[in-house]
């Protein structure tokens, strides 16, 4: 998606904006049970946006009845399938059509650079929910392998009552990646949007009503973890528990599971990918501007960041060189509504103060800094970090083991194949990995050995609908987007019938 708008027509739009800050239950925004509110704060220029709902247990408990009254009125949840369908390709068309007040939200709330919100956020939310209503009508169950006198059928159901937690980092885009194949299968969902990043989530529902959603099918909770957030994850009365979100969070969320109801948990965790780069690289120069990219697109805050930069000896001087230009030449920070803006403002003070803290200790750790490594643009009232790129890190430093969740690269040198992937299997995360040579053996083995959800080779970041997506180890459980994730969002049942 472009648009036409320069930084002052975005602003001319901003002033005209209406915010939506309520949550929004069994088909009607309202205020929190309680009453309370706190203030959404945008990066960009420390404004106030809103007073926000702050949903807690009472809000849970409505909402999730409210669900629970849909899906067993069977409005949604025994749709036909391709009916359905329907209704989430209009879904998708609305949000499409609202493509520019969403992307302005978006960047507003969490300080991505506009561009990215309107040509990455808006249409994979989109997308999401497209692809998956679209692939609703075409599952088929399965019939057993039985004797002559019996019918086995293995159908696949819909769990019931969803909660999702989502983060702030692609807060509507992670939100889809959920609702597309939750709604498709004909769940009933909660949506609990990061209270750093609340506002299009709140406005997603009511797009899903003008779609034709029946009421009660998608509500959204704004509000904190440690209320709304466990208040969902201890409920009795979910089926199911979705997360995007960090490690700390996913295991906690395990814990509540545990201690109600066992309602099942996917999780889509942290990551501290390795991003491998063997002196056979087909072009120095590509590889060199995706390094960049993988560690400054979104300001670093991406689950799949290509933070470990791992690079073969003999070549590591030369690319640390040619990374540090890409970085200087593509990858400053500006305003977010300047539509040429590549990396806008961190989420919020606690993360910036978090990213600092991790650069003081890379220089602490004895690395090396190259590049960047300083808060910028302080006037403007938002929170801003030059992408950063230390040399000379060990695997052992705090800046190569722990997600910093922002613009900080670590390169790390290796001798051999062996050497690098034992580097890059170093660590409890198993998000994602790329690996650049022009050998096609050398790249299989390396796409076997690593331990990852996704490898990719000779680029960064590649995939779409079609490709699963999610960790190993502590990255997480299950796969977001392509059929799989529909594994998710159904039981499966087995029928034996004597005939
Ligand atoms: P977070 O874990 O702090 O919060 C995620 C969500 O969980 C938020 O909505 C938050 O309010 C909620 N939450 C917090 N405490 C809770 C509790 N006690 N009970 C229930 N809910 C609670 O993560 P974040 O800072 O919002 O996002 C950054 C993290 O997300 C990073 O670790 C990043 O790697 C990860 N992430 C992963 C993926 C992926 O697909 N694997 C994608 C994007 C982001």
């Amino acid at each position: 998606m472009s648009s036409s708008h320069t930084r002052e027509s975005w602003n001319q739009r901003r002033a005209s904006l209406e915010i939506h800050s309520q949550a929004f239950v069994d088909g009607r925004y309202q205020p929190a049970v309680g009453g309370e509110t706190f203030e959404c704060i945008s990066p960009v220029d420390g404004c106030v946006l809103a007073e926000v709902a702050s949903c807690d247990q009472a809000d849970a408990d409505q909402a999730v009845a409210a669900a629970r009254r849909a899906f067993d009125s069977g409005i949604w949840s025994r749709m036909a399938p391709a009916q359905r369908k329907q209704v989430m390709i209009r879904f998708a068309d609305v949000i499409e059509e609202h493509a520019e007040e969403l992307a302005l939200l978006e960047t507003l709330d969490m300080g991505k650079p506009i561009k990215d919100a309107l040509s990455v956020d808006i249409p994979g939310a989109a997308r999401a929910i497209r692809w998956s209503g679209e692939a609703i009508d075409k599952l088929y169950d399965e019939v057993a392998a039985t004797a002559h006198d019996q019918l086995g059928l293995v159908t696949r159901e819909p769990v019931g009552v969803v909660a999702a937690i989502v983060p702030w980092n692609f807060p509507l885009m992670m939100a889809c990646w959920k609702l597309g194949p939750a709604l498709s299968a004909g769940n009933s969902v909660v949506l609990k949007p990061s209270e750093k990043s609340p506002l299009s989530a709140i406005r997603l529902a009511q797009l899903a009503i003008d779609a034709g959603l029946p009421a009660g099918v998608l509500n959204v909770l704004p509000g904190y973890g440690h209320t709304v957030g466990k208040a969902l994850g201890l409920h009795q009365d979910v089926d199911t528990l979705v997360f995007t979100g960090s490690t700390r969070i996913a295991k906690q969320l395990m814990i509540y599971a545990g201690e109600s109801n066992m309602k099942r948990v996917w999780l889509e965790a942290g990551g501290k990918s390795p991003n491998i780069v063997f002196a056979d690289a087909p072009d120095l120069d590509a590889a060199a501007q995706a390094a960049a990219g993988a560690i400054a697109f979104n300001q670093g805050e991406v689950c799949t960041a290509g933070s470990r930069l791992l690079v073969e000896a003999s070549i590591k001087e030369l690319f640390v060189q040619k990374v540090a230009a890409a970085l200087k030449a593509s990858w400053q920070p500006g305003h977010p509504l300047d539509p040429h803006t590549t990396v806008g403002a961190l989420v919020d003070t606690g993360q910036i103060e978090t990213v600092l803290r991790y650069i003081e200790a890379g220089h602490a750790e004895g690395a090396e800094l190259v590049a960047g490594g300083h808060r910028v643009m302080q006037e403007s009232g938002g929170l801003f970090v030059e992408p950063t790129l230390f040399d000379g890190v060990t695997n052992d430093m705090r800046i190569a083991r722990e997600e910093i969740f922002g613009p900080v690269l670590s390169v790390i040198s290796f001798d051999s194949f062996e050497e690098a992937i034992a580097i890059a299997n170093d660590t409890v995360y198993g998000l994602a990995a790329a690996v650049w040579t022009r050998d096609l053996s050398k790249a299989h083995r390396a796409a076997r050995a690593l331990r990852a959800g996704s490898v990719w080779v000779n680029q960064y970041d590649g995939g779409d609908m079609t490709a699963p997506f999610g960790g190993f180890k502590q990255s997480g459980n299950g796969r977001d987007k392509s059929l799989h994730a529909f594994d998710k969002y159904t039981e499966i049942k087995s029928t034996w019938i004597q005939l």
